[in-house]
């Protein structure tokens, strides 16, 4: 039986606010990490070798100390790449 759409959207926007906060928590956790000397980043993106507009970017959430630096361009790009809304999709 398919789902009904409006309960699949239901089920999708709880997975993105779980989403976003779960984001947030890795970022803030991250962030404190550096700030305490725990974590030490490289200072330049994994991807171009860029050393301005870093980022972190997590590959999964639960891991929040295990992040890349990007850039921008190349965050966005990777977000691209892996799709916007994979990540929400597995928790739905
Ligand atoms: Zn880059
Ligand atoms: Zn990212």
């Amino acid at each position: 039986m398919k789902e009904h759409p409006s309960h699949w959207l239901r089920r999708f926007l709880v997975a993105l606010h779980n989403y976003r906060a779960l984001a947030r928590q890795a970022r803030n956790a991250a962030s404190n990490a550096v700030r305490d000397g725990r974590l030490v980043l490289p200072s330049n993106c994994a991807h171009c070798g860029s050393t301005s507009k870093l980022e972190r970017h997590h590959e999964n959430y639960d891991e929040p100390l295990h992040c890349v630096v990007l850039c921008g361009p190349c965050h966005r790009a990777h977000h691209r790449a892996i799709g916007p809304t994979s990540i929400v999709a597995r928790m739905m």
